[in-house]
């Protein structure tokens, strides 16, 4: 019996990944940016002119050795290795394809055999070659999503798949959550979701 495919993010699901490149960010460049800082609307805070010198900067953080020792959640092997039994999992990070080698490392890693492919998005591309997420989820026929990112969230769920909101952050506040939108505040609570399902 073919399993049913969970699409699943990697930053600030499988690893806290935004408060690194926040610290770095901020000692670097002389700004300072919080928590609710991510996935931003507004760029000022990041102290750069556009976004496109942001990303740039960004992109110098994935050089760094704090971004190549960052270190999973510790929950989420063994959460990954459960649900593994019953669903095939799958990566859809908004990672950029420039740092494809190194994601597919850290994946290895500490989750090795764990995903059946990756897929990029490249949502703050330098290049111009962003896919949306709700456009994976369709080619991958996925049945469930779990992601951070509200829009990214709301754009799945509109699209028909049930999806997961990871985690309490600062950036994914709702008083109000879309239709097909869950709410997950940690890998127990995505364990719990899906206990009993198949
Ligand atoms: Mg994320």
């Amino acid at each position: 019996m073919t399993k049913p495919v969970i699409a699943i993010d990697v930053d600030d699901v499988l690893l806290p990944h935004f408060e690194g490149l926040v610290t770095w960010y901020n000692a670097e460049y002389g700004t300072n940016l919080t928590m609710a800082n991510n996935h931003p609307v507004n760029i000022t805070p990041w102290g750069a002119d556009n976004i496109e010198e942001a990303v740039k900067r960004v992109h110098r953080y994935f050089e760094t050795d704090a971004f190549k020792n960052e270190k999973p959640y510790e929950e989420t092997g063994p959460a990954l290795t459960e649900l593994g039994e019953n669903y095939e999992l799958t990566i859809i990070t908004g990672r950029d394809e420039a740092i494809e080698d190194i994601t597919r490392d850290w994946l290895e890693t500490y989750f090795p055999s764990v995903f059946k492919e990756v897929h990029f998005t490249s949502l703050y591309s330098l290049v111009g070659k962003s896919r949306s997420k709700a456009e994976v989820t369709a080619l991958l026929s996925a049945d469930y999503f779990i992601d951070d990112n509200l829009p990214a969230v709301t754009e799945v769920a509109a699209s028909g798949v049930p999806s997961l909101l990871f985690g309490n952050y600062p950036w994914n506040e709702a008083e109000n959550l879309p239709e097909n939108v869950t709410r997950v505040a940690d890998w127990a609570a995505v364990m719990e979701y899906f206990n009993g399902r198949i």
